[in-house]
């Protein structure tokens, strides 16, 4: 139990507060910026104070806590070592102003990372800046306008954008001025090529898409798409959130994509959730360097006069990308803790990254056959089915689960079995994402998880599907909030901490 705290406003919390600021420079302060009162601080001791926290951290659901089959969002455990890595004094006590010669290790670390993700995507150049998967979207789109500007194609005005894509690709293209065209996805959940030759023009200015889709189903048709794709003149933008189904096996540039965002946060590990920190890099063709973000980090053989460096024959240094460089999308060079983090990560596996994606391939396909061929004792609770047309298909690194035939025969729904997870101690897959399954749940167990852990899920999945429907839809029963009433709270919006003045 967390503490409940008393507000009414005195100094003396668990720890000293700074002096109050001497009464002779508040002159200094302009009127209408001085407090009135004081402050309503919490009183609380140490130990109450460390309870609370305690306690708050007691009733949050991480990957640390259990499964957290989260589709999409590859929440995948995040190795121990990686923390001791970025907590090293040489990493962990710099600041971003320090000059190039104080920071020599940082930069060859930043410059290693672009190298290895140049070479695993398939690219030429990278950017670290960008710190979400959402933000190296729109900076590699507005990459990509600049591009057909320089081109004299500045009226090339619309981005494709399948049905069954994260609701960022389009959001990032909306906000660089692009017109978004959406496009069906064929029968069996896969992009229809037939749709999008219709689709695309010479207005096209780029097709964003991941691969494999969010459905967990690889593109077979993808070098066919970037064929159409760029015989129309627009830019293959490769959303990859879901590296981790297939790197070291193929990679976009293969594939004919222009630009790609990372998700360093999800397929080279990271604590994530809850909104950071992440860092989502983005990788160029050659064609689309010149507009990347600025400085990168690069290097030089080391010369005559050079101060001491990392001692590997070279000196690092940021290096201005240039006059034709959008600018910087982020202030400093980006996260840089994530980066080494995920940098850590890599030089781990190296080349056996590919057995991380075997392995998280291999996961998803053994949960899903569990989750749908039960054993005979409990073949009868099985009311969930695959996305439409997937059924016979083996799927990548996650798969989708549509629950529609439990809420016909019983009223169940997804969000139930969802909620109901939550008292198994499981965190709830993906909801409702892709839309276009109905009832949808999306289920990513990545490479991390055990045998037994997968077979305890699909067994526990397969005892909610047949646990009285009353229990399931009134769920969760264990968890520190239960049920909300969403539509209360829609209606009953409280934006203000209770301790917070009224009307303010
Ligand atoms: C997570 C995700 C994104 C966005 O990445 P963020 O780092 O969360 O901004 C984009 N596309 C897909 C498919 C994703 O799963």
């Amino acid at each position: 139990m967390s503490t409940v705290f008393d507000f009414r406003g005195a100094p003396g919390s668990g720890w000293s507060q700074p002096e109050p600021i001497r009464h002779d420079s508040i002159e200094s302060i302009p009127k209408s910026m001085r407090r009135k009162q004081l402050p309503s601080w919490p009183r609380a001791s140490e130990p109450e104070l460390v309870r609370h926290y305690t306690g708050l951290s007691q009733r949050n659901f991480g990957i640390d806590t259990g499964f957290y089959p989260l589709g999409s969002c590859t929440m995948k455990h995040n190795p121990r070592l990686n923390e001791r890595i970025v907590q090293l004094p040489g990493i962990d006590r710099i600041h971003p102003l320090q000059s190039d010669s104080q920071v020599q290790g940082l930069l060859a670390i930043y410059y290693e990372m672009q190298e290895m993700l140049s070479i695993c995507a398939g690219m030429d150049s990278v950017t670290l800046q960008p710190v979400a998967g959402a933000q190296g979207e729109f900076t590699a789109i507005r990459c990509i306008q600049e591009y057909h500007r320089e081109q004299g194609q500045g009226n090339r005005d619309k981005v494709i954008v399948p049905d069954s894509a994260h609701g960022t690709n389009p959001a990032s293209a909306s906000m660089c001025g692009y017109e978004i065209i959406e496009i069906p996805s064929g029968k069996d959940g896969r992009l229809d090529i037939d749709a999008l030759r219709s689709a695309v023009g010479s207005d096209t200015a780029a097709m964003m898409i991941t691969n494999p889709s969010t459905l967990g189903l690889f593109e077979i048709e993808i070098s066919e798409a970037a064929r159409i794709v760029h015989e129309a003149g627009g830019q293959m933008y490769y959303d990859g959130a879901n590296f981790n189904a297939i790197i070291g096996k193929t990679d976009p540039g293969l594939m004919g994509f222009d630009a790609v965002h990372y998700n360093l946060h999800k397929t080279f590990s990271q604590p994530h959730g809850g909104g950071g920190p992440g860092s989502g890099p983005i990788g160029v063709k050659a064609h689309l360097s010149k507009f990347l973000p600025t400085p990168i980090a690069s290097r030089r053989p080391t010369q005559e006069g050079d101060p001491v460096g990392v001692g590997d024959g070279h000196w690092y240094f940021w290096e201005d990308v240039g006059e034709n460089s959008i600018g910087k999308v982020q202030q400093w060079n980006g996260n840089a803790g994530a980066v080494v983090r995920a940098w850590a990560f890599y030089r781990r596996y190296g080349r056996d990254l590919e057995r991380m994606s075997e392995h998280a391939v291999l996961n998803s396909n053994y949960l899903r056959h569990k989750i749908m061929n039960p054993s005979p004792e409990v073949a009868e609770g099985i009311h969930c089915m695959p996305a439409e047309g997937a059924a016979s298909d083996v799927v990548m690194h996650e798969f989708t689960l549509s629950m529609s035939p439990l809420k016909e025969l019983n009223g169940v729904t997804g969000k139930d079995v969802a909620k109901r997870l939550l008292d198994y101690g499981y965190m709830s897959p993906t909801l409702y994402f892709p839309q276009i399954v109905p009832e949808c749940l999306m289920i990513e167990p990545t490479e991390t998880e055990s045998k037994e852990v997968l077979d305890k899920f699909a067994s526990d999945f397969h005892s909610i599907l047949s646990e009285d429907p009353d229990t399931v839809t009134s769920a969760p029963h264990t968890t520190p909030v239960s049920r909300v009433d969403e539509v209360w709270a829609a209606r009953n919006l409280v934006l203000r901490h209770p301790g917070q003045d009224p009307g303010k």
